[in-house]
């Protein structure tokens, strides 16, 4: 007689098409076994339905030709446990029933794992010490164009002494948050770094030496890309778009600084987090998978994932997915204090800075 309709589409449902014992998705190709035979009194109930691909099927119980065994067929214990867990992971991945018929996934391990320093910044508190100049009888301003007058030597630091306008701004610059990343960001070359994006050069507090900014913290992700489905892809692009990232960008494979042209990436940034893989051929058939040149993106300490959505455009096929990937931060114990003044209300603060992580 067989399962009731209503059965089957439970089971179906709950496996989400997937194959209990194999976890392929197989789509229409499944079957769905009583993991009791019928003969014995297996009943036509959920409880004893098991879906199954046709090649696990053909091992289950009483479909395994006893005459012929060859490898250790599957018990009913077994598939009762087979059931339970795939089930379990269907609920806990929300896997769908849709075909796969292309994927992205990671291929790396490792590179996701981001160190940060825990160093206690000791801020000054404004106004104190704007009265303290007040006692003195002296307007902050004056100072900074003391600064501005006696800047001698360094480009890079006149350039940023010239760059002082304001009282809060001066203030920023004694605690070295002045000015913004962006304007001392320039190329690193006695770093050895196999990501761009991080090179960044702070000035030191005392003047005209630079110190390396701290603020580094790097994972590197490699991606591949697969075509399950039954056409070839032709003409296809494929864009990858990040989500909670920092910074990002290809790694850049270069030896030197100078050769950064050198290296034919096939993944290139068209907009802050989209990325375009540009394949060498513009064909991928059935079963064949690209790998995507390692793209190097920085995250926040807080980041416990970064979600990838990713859209593919090929001649006659079009997908989209998501694809989240697990960032494991950990943090070193090395505290320093940054910048201190007793002046009185002053508060030392945590800031998290992360630090580059070297694989
Ligand atoms: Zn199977």
């Amino acid at each position: 007689m067989g399962f009731p309709k209503k059965v089957k589409n439970q089971i179906l449902v709950l496996c989400a098409r997937h194959c209990c014992v194999c976890h392929k998705n197989v789509g229409l190709n499944m079957e769905i076994h009583h993991i009791k035979p019928e003969a014995e009194g297996g009943e036509n109930t959920l409880e004893n339905a098991i879906a199954l691909c046709f090649n696990c099927h053909s091992f289950a119980g009483h479909n395994y030709n006893n005459l012929h065994p060859k490898g250790i067929k599957y018990s009913r214990e077994e598939l009762f446990l087979h059931k339970a867990k795939w089930i379990k992971m269907v609920e806990e991945n929300k896997i769908s029933s849709k075909d796969t018929l292309v994927e992205l996934s990671i291929t790396n391990k490792g590179s996701l794992k981001p160190i940060f320093i825990k160093e206690i910044t000791t801020y000054i508190d404004r106004d104190s010490w704007k009265r303290v100049y007040e006692i003195l009888g002296k307007n902050p301003m004056e100072l900074i164009d003391e600064i501005k007058s006696n800047s001698t030597g360094d480009f890079y630091y006149r350039n940023i002494v010239n760059k002082i306008e304001t009282y809060d701004q001066y203030i920023d610059f004694m605690n070295g948050d002045f000015p913004e990343k962006d304007f001392s960001k320039m190329p690193d070359i006695k770093e050895v770094t196999n990501c761009q994006p991080l090179n960044y050069l702070m000035p030191s507090m005392l003047g005209y030496n630079y110190t390396k900014e701290k603020n580094l913290s790097n994972c590197i992700l490699d991606l591949k890309f697969t075509n399950y489905g039954p056409e070839v892809l032709e003409d296809y692009k494929l864009y990858i778009i990040f989500d909670e990232v920092v910074e990002i960008d290809s790694v850049n494979k270069r030896n030197s600084w100078d050769d950064i042209y050198k290296y034919k990436y096939n993944v290139r940034f068209i907009e802050s987090n989209k990325a375009e893989f540009v394949p060498e051929q513009n064909v991928l058939v059935q079963n064949d998978s690209v790998i995507i040149d390692s793209i190097c993106f920085r995250t926040d300490y807080k980041t416990k994932y970064v979600v990838i959505k990713w859209e593919l455009f090929a001649r006659n096929f079009q997908d989209e997915g998501l694809l989240k990937v697990p960032i494991s931060p950990t943090f070193e114990k090395s505290e320093q204090t940054r910048f201190e003044i007793n002046a009185k209300g002053m508060k030392p603060k945590t800031r998290i800075l992360p630090k580059i992580v070297t694989t």
